[in-house]
């Protein structure tokens, strides 16, 4: 599965600023097997047994979170940039592998739930998924763990986490 993967993923050297290599995780969409066989992969793991709800994270977050709770029948709320939520929101910023940016949940979105798995493309440095995981936190929520097609290995962005990380592929 990861050699199938790595081909599919491609490097951009310096994007979006100087100094940052890119992983496209887009080209992988092309392949529907594959792309089926991912969702497989990351749906079958426990973190999404013992969650109530996924939380996806704008925006490749969605298009892996959307499959999985397609997969799974498990309802999905999303965390989103800012300006893109109406309603009342519950909003924080965070620092990127390369800038900072802020992340807002629909208040009422997480109200049904106890638990969330969180889903994104990539884990770098961690920052956004710490973000999640504080809006998640800070409203009484428990976390079931993460899932991530691509975890940027070097950088243990894992370790900012006690909950479980899942990657499909390490880089
Ligand atoms: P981080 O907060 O550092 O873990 O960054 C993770 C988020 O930023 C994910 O939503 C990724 O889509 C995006 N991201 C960060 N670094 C990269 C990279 N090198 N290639 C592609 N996406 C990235």
């Amino acid at each position: 599965m990861t050699e199938n993967l790595k081909h599919l993923i491609k490097d951009h050297i310096n994007f979006p600023v100087k100094g940052i290599i890119f992983k496209d995780i887009l080209p992988l969409l092309q392949d529907p097997d594959i792309f089926a066989k991912v969702i497989e992969e990351m749906s079958n793991s426990p973190i999404f047994r013992n969650a109530d709800a996924i939380i996806s994270i704008d925006a490749r977050g969605f298009i892996f979170g959307t499959a999985i709770s397609f997969y799974l029948s498990k309802p999905m709320v999303v965390a989103r940039k800012p300006g893109k939520l109406p309603g009342k929101l519950i909003q924080k910023s965070y620092d990127l592998e390369y800038g900072s940016n802020s992340l807002a949940i629909q208040e009422e979105s997480i109200k049904p739930y106890k638990s969330f798995a969180i889903v994104d493309d990539l884990l770098a440095t961690g920052g956004t998924v710490k973000c999640v995981a504080e809006i998640l936190n800070d409203s009484c929520k428990e976390i079931s763990g993460l899932s991530v097609v691509i975890e940027l290995g070097e950088l243990c962005g894992r370790d900012k986490f006690k909950f479980p990380v899942e990657s499909n592929i390490v880089l």
